[in-house]
This record gives C-alpha cells, sequence and structure tokens, in this order.
C-alpha cells in the first residue's frame, strides 16, 4: 500500500486546451487507469526524430517502470535520460451521435512526462522484475517459477520515471448532440466496449500435470 501519494500540479505541459473538464490530476484516479492496464506506448525524441514504442509496464507507487534489453535500440536511448511522454489508453466505449461530427469514444487515458533514469542496483532490479510479472499476472512470481539470474539482471535494463508530472483525461457517457439534431430518428447511444480474457490453454510441452491456479483460471485483470 502507498501512503505517500504526490498532490499532482497541473503544468503547462499537462493542461488541456479540449475539453478542459474531462482532465483529472489525482494520484487514485490516475493509479487506477495505471495499474488496470497492460501496455504503454512511450515517445521521445531521438537524433532530431520522433519515436514510439508500445512496451509493458508496471507502477511500483510513485514510479513507473519499462524495462527492456539492455541491446535495444529504444532501451538504449530512453536510459540516456532524455525526456519522454507515456501513454496509456483504457478504451470504453463507441459512442454514436446524431451526427458523424458528433460521434465521439468513451475512454480512461493517462499521459506521464518526465525523465528515465536506469535503475543500477541489482537487488532493487530484481525485486522491480518481480513486481513486473506480477502486474501482468497477479500472484505469478510467487508460483515455483525459476528465478531471475545474475545473468538475467546483466541482459536487462529497468527504467524509472517518477510519476509527478501527469494528467488523465476521461470521457464516459452518452453523445452530446446539437439540440436541432435530437429530432432526427437515427438510433444515437453507446456500444460498449468490454475486456475479455479466454480460457487458459495448456501448454503441450508440459511435462507435469500441474493444474492451472485459481489466479490463471480467474485471471481478469
Ligand atoms: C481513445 C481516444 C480517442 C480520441 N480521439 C480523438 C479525436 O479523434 N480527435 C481529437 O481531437 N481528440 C481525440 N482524443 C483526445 C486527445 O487525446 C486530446 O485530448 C485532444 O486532441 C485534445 O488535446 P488538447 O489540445 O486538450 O491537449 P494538448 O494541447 O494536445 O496536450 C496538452 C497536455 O494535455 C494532456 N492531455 C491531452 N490529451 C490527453 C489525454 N487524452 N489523456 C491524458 N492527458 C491528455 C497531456 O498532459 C498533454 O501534454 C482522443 C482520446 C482518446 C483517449
Amino acid at each position: 500500500m502507498n501512503k505517500n501519494k504526490p498532490q499532482i500540479k497541473k503544468t503547462k505541459r499537462t493542461t488541456l486546451n479540449r475539453f478542459p473538464n474531462r482532465g483529472q490530476y489525482d494520484t487514485d484516479t490516475i493509479y487506477s487507469i495505471l495499474d488496470s492496464a497492460l501496455i504503454c506506448h512511450i515517445a521521445y525524441v531521438y537524433k532530431d526524430e520522433p519515436r514510439i514504442i508500445p512496451t509493458a509496464f508496471a507502477r511500483i507507487e510513485n514510479d513507473l517502470f519499462i524495462h527492456g534489453s539492455r541491446v535495444a535500440g529504444n532501451i538504449k536511448a530512453l536510459a540516456s535520460g532524455i525526456m519522454a511522454s507515456i501513454s496509456i489508453t483504457r478504451l470504453d466505449g463507441l459512442v454514436l451521435a446524431r451526427s458523424g461530427f458528433n460521434h465521439s469514444m468513451n475512454y480512461r487515458s493517462v499521459i506521464i512526462h518526465g525523465t528515465g533514469t536506469k535503475v543500477e542496483n541489482n537487488e532493487e532490479k530484481f525485486s522491480i522484475l518481480n513486481v513486473f510479472i506480477d502486474h501482468l499476472i497477479p500472484g505469478r512470481s510467487d508460483d515455483g517459477l525459476k528465478p531471475i539470474s545474475e545473468q538475467d539482471l546483466i541482459d536487462t535494463t529497468v527504467i524509472r520515471y517518477p510519476l509527478n508530472e501527469m494528467s488523465a483525461k476521461i470521457r464516459t457517457g452518452h453523445p452530446n448532440d446539437e439540440d436541432e439534431d435530437y429530432n432526427l430518428p437515427v438510433w444515437a447511444g453507446v456500444i460498449p466496449i468490454l475486456r475479455q480474457f479466454g480460457e487458459p490453454i495448456t501448454d503441450p510441452k508440459m511435462r507435469h500435470s500441474t493444474p492451472a491456479p485459481d489466479y490463471v483460471k480467474n485471471y481478469h485483470k
């Protein structure tokens, strides 16, 4: 449990211009979006060109961590201490309006601004990498896995982004149509988007008849 959540101050960089009423800056809202997501997209400038990568992440208290092979181009660039913007989006619905113009989407999205720093301490790296596994599949790291080795730690770069400059934007509800358009007989409303995980499929190469544990059978994130 994190008792020391920072107060997020709105900055010039995190101020919304369009629909500012949809902006949210409290950590509880932002962290709940982060903790329900599986991937993020990180944008940065490399040799004067814009770049973006999708990647897994994990939040630990007031930091967001990404990891990757120490020889990956994007990881080397991000670990060199350059600024990045990180985007996380949960899509909740398609919003069908009475005019094409007013069609929209319901969503919860977060944008984080910050400069990454490489985690150098191996003990810290070890525990962060285990949290990574549990962010994706809660309970997995403690289920008799082969432990992360010294070599894994050497081969993997972990980058920390402090969560202190960020914004959430949330759209909910029905379309916002022009008054006169409500007279049109066309259907309007929301098609909800639900995330669903399928039945687990056992690896045919398993050499034991270990049944799928509850955290696998009941996986819903
Ligand atoms: C799934 C999805 C679909 C969208 N489709 C459209 C579309 O078709 N057309 C469109 O104009 N907009 C769309 N948006 C909204 C879009 O992300 C921007 O919010 C919008 O373009 C207005 O940006 P702005 O001028 O207010 O902010 P900008 O001036 O562009 O950004 C200023 C700061 O505001 C914050 N911010 C801006 N947008 C977001 C966000 N979405 N989440 C969290 N923080 C944010 C960031 O910190 C950013 O640095 C969509 C958003 C989502 C999540």
